[in-house]
């Protein structure tokens, strides 16, 4: 079974490149589930104690619960090899740091921070440009006083590390490379890489998939897992995600927190589709639903290379989503919708807003901007656009408006096709051209000169409203 996992330390919001890294290992734990046997862990990263809060625990959860990417273990499911939070597993790491120092592979340090700056002077005062590395001063010591210590890995001076990435093929670093790492503080509290392989080898992790950022960590934590004679999972290394300026991706870029994409009316399976093609490929296929990209996924087709984030590029596979009701159903368009409807000051329930989705799917790029082009639908009177007004509610209009509610009002049924007939039929003897017509009535009934098709607009706001809407703006203009 392969064991898969997403270790988010809670430090802040959940960025989109750390989607990119869960959704990545999700895929996998899916494709690999509908093989046989996959499952995904989530485990929070806690241990920076000045950085952690539970508020960015809460964000991460309901940022992947609104993504869809479910744990199977974790916080909120529970699992067999909880607790799943680091700071929950302090005697854990103390029981494989006392095995590791019980085998000789590690050590207690007890050298005190003075101490190791004194070193650290004295060799930059020799060499300024020397990187001071810790001597290995208690490696021989067997005494274990009741006093403040670290625990450090017994580095092998000779040998490498090698491992096959997934991505980035055949990685060897000589073990020279390392000093005797801290793998525990005096406080008990482990350092990352001891965190994450005691974390990963008791919760049976197969493979590793991460950011490129974390490569630097592997070559040591292979080397733990070698101390304690486990075999070490498969690593897949994947490429960063940059700004348009070849920095790495922040704030100071723009929205990258997944709860701005949402707030901002970005459908989660279009987050997920522009991530999954964020650094992976599958021939030229760019829109995916989730089966699809569950089904495709693989290592094989992972970029090396780090890209770019393209914002453009990002909505407008959200647009594809939005218009596509394979990708995303009336009823879930409604859904998504309501929310921003609600907050224009608008109630109105979902199955409202569902029989008028079709008016709207070709053009709205995201569901905020479904409901700003709904709002005319659901708002009496209609909010009217100044500008529209002036340029299209002129005194030449009324008497246009008055004729065309007069036109429409008998027509039976009430739908497109015989109100476009209704009007065509009367249009030959005003002597003006259909828009003459077909913008002032716009405004009226929208408030605004773009709208979808007018006669759609007619037959969905029903026969009393369009009278209405229409008489009204004639009276406006007086
Ligand atoms: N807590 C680490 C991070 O958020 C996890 C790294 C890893 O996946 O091993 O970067
Ligand atoms: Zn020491």
């Amino acid at each position: 079974m392969e064991r898969v996992r997403f270790a988010p330390s809670p430090t802040g919001y959940l960025h989109i490149g750390g989607v990119r890294t869960a959704l990545f290992n999700w895929l996998w734990a899916r494709k690999r589930q509908s093989q046989g046997g996959g499952g995904f862990v989530l485990r929070i990263e806690d241990t920076d104690r000045e950085r952690s809060t539970q508020a960015s625990v809460d964000v991460i959860l309901d940022s992947l619960r609104w993504l869809g990417l479910d744990w199977d273990e974790g916080p909120g499911v529970g699992g067999p090899s909880g607790p799943y939070t680091q700071m929950e597993r302090l005697p854990i790491y103390k029981e494989y740091a006392d095995l590791l120092i019980a085998k000789s592979k590690a050590y207690r340090c007890y050298c005190t921070k003075e101490e190791l700056d004194a070193q650290r002077a004295a060799l930059k005062a020799r060499d300024p440009k020397a990187q001071f590395r810790y001597p290995g001063t208690c490696r021989g010591r067997t005494d274990a006083p009741a006093l403040p210590h670290v625990v450090r890995l017994l580095v092998p001076e000779t040998g490498s590390v090698r491992y096959v990435d997934k991505v980035f093929g055949e990685i060897v670093t000589p073990n020279a490379a390392q000093q005797d790492f801290v793998l525990l503080r005096s406080d008990g509290v482990p350092l990352y890489n001891f965190g994450a392989v005691v974390d990963d080898t008791s919760m049976g992790i197969t493979l590793v998939a991460r950011g490129r950022d974390h490569m630097v960590n592997t070559p040591p934590q292979i080397m733990i897992y070698e101390a304690l004679d486990r075999p070490p999972p498969a690593f897949a290394h994947l490429p960063m995600m940059l700004a348009p300026n070849g920095e790495k991706l922040s704030k100071r870029h723009g929205a990258v927190s997944v709860t701005e994409y949402r707030d901002q009316g970005y459908s989660p399976r279009a987050v997920l589709n522009y991530l999954a093609r964020f650094g992976w490929s599958h021939g030229d296929q760019e829109v995916f639903s989730l089966d699809e990209l569950v089904a495709a996924f693989d290592w094989e087709h992972c970029n090396k290379s780090d890209g770019k984030f393209d914002a453009k590029k990002f909505l407008a596979i959200n647009h594809e989503h939005l218009k596509t009701p394979r990708l995303t159903s009336d009823a879930e368009y409604a859904a998504r919708t309501q929310p921003f409807v609600a907050a224009r000051g608008l109630d109105v329930g979902v199955a409202s807003i569902e029989t008028v989705v079709p008016l709207i799917r070709e053009r709205a790029v995201t569901f905020v901007d479904a409901a700003d082009r709904l709002d005319f639908v659901f708002r009496d009177p209609p909010a009217i656009d100044a500008a529209a007004a002036t340029k299209f509610l002129v005194p030449a209009s009324a008497p246009l408006l008055r004729q065309l509610a007069a036109v429409l009002e008998p027509v039976e049924p009430w739908i497109a096709a015989p109100l476009e007939a209704a009007v065509n039929a009367w249009l030959p003897g005003t002597g003006l051209p259909m828009k003459d017509i077909a913008q002032p009535a716009r405004v009226a009934l929208t408030g605004r000169t773009a709208s979808p098709g007018l006669f759609d607009v007619i037959a969905v706001l029903g026969r009393t409203r369009v009278l209405a809407r229409l008489r009204a703006a004639a009276d406006s203009i007086g």
